[in-house]
């Protein structure tokens, strides 16, 4: 039987140390806080600000929940964010995406101070990522190496296949399995033979987007195999093609009318020797690490100040 990785348990182990840290911080005077910028109401997006938002709350991390409206134009968010990168109590601002599409997502992500860069993204930060030096990493590939290290899965030496190449997941969660002395091939959608090449994999990261995409045949039998997918599926037949015979997914389905998949197929964790699922894999720890990279931003900009 493949191993089980638990995000959950991971995130909870995590944010208990961050809850330490916060305290040592809050009797220096240093209490962290956080600025979630929200645009528009898109559903999923209101309820993963707003599960950070609680999150800091359970912490200690002070937070501020800024919300704008779907018509927000890119001039009046590059104000927002000036007035958050002058704000002292604010240590991290986190944009939460998608933006619009009128909006200039890009300048508006370029704007946020990079010692303030929750998230990751801004140039500087993606540079000196790349380069080997200390930078806020985007939380969700950090997470990643927590799980490996946490569950005593080896890294170094061992052949680590990324599929996907987005910034926030793919690029950085390669250079960050590099930096651990993995070697690291990264996969996309012109890869040809993808099915060759994840199946020499130790180690298989897939961020794809692409429900069940991995199957049973893509993966090296033993490999460990991070699913940081998260796709909705809605459509009965789709369902059916990956859930048909599980009795609880079956209830949840009829049930709520949509069910959470990850990028490998579920049939296929079988071949793994370990792996995250979904949900309760990689998830949790995307927000565990941005509570980490809160709490580490408020620690370099303000006790070097203090
Ligand atoms: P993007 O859409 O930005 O990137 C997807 C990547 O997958 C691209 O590089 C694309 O290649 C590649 N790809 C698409 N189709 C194929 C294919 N058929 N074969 C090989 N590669 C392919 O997605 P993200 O990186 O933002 O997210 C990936 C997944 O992770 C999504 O399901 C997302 O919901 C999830 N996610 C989960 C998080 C968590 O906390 N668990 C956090 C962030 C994301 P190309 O570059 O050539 O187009």
């Amino acid at each position: 039987m493949p191993k089980v990785l638990d995000g959950v348990a991971i995130a909870a182990a995590i944010q208990q140390e961050v809850a330490g840290e916060v305290r040592a911080l809050t009797a220096k005077g240093i209490q962290p806080g956080l600025a979630a910028v929200m645009v528009g109401n898109m559903a999923a997006s209101l309820i993963y600000v707003r599960n950070k938002v609680q999150t800091c709350a359970s912490l200690g991390i002070y937070s501020d929940l800024i919300t704008r409206p779907a018509a927000v134009t890119t001039a009046e968010l590059l104000e927002l964010v000036a007035s958050l990168n002058a704000r002292d109590e604010i240590d991290g601002i986190l944009i939460q995406l998608p933006l619009p599409a009128h909006v200039d997502t890009k300048t508006v992500l370029d704007a946020v101070y990079p010692g303030k860069d929750v998230d990751g993204l801004h140039p500087l930060n993606a540079g000196c990522l790349m380069a080997g030096r200390p930078a806020l990493a985007p939380c969700t590939p950090a997470g990643i190496i927590e799980i490996l290290k946490r569950s005593g899965i080896p890294i170094r030496g061992q052949h680590a296949v990324v599929v996907g190449r987005s910034d926030i997941v793919g690029k950085p969660a390669a250079m960050l399995l590099l930096h651990q002395n993995a070697t690291v091939t990264i996969c996309h959608s012109k890869t040809q033979n993808l099915g060759e090449i994840t199946r020499e994999a130790d180690i298989l990261v897939a961020a794809i987007g692409r429900p069940g995409y991995i199957t049973a045949k893509m993966i090296k039998p033993g490999a460990t195999v991070i699913d940081v997918g998260m796709n909705r599926i809605t459509d009965p037949t789709e369902f059916a093609r990956f859930f048909a015979g599980d009795a609880k997914r079956e209830a949840a389905f009829a049930k709520r009318g949509s069910i959470l998949i990850g990028d490998v197929h579920p049939q296929a964790f079988e071949q793994a020797g370990a792996y995250t699922p979904v949900p309760g894999g990689v998830g949790p720890l995307t927000i565990a690490m941005l509570m980490a990279n809160t709490v580490r931003a408020a620690k370099m900009r303000r006790e070097k100040n203090s």
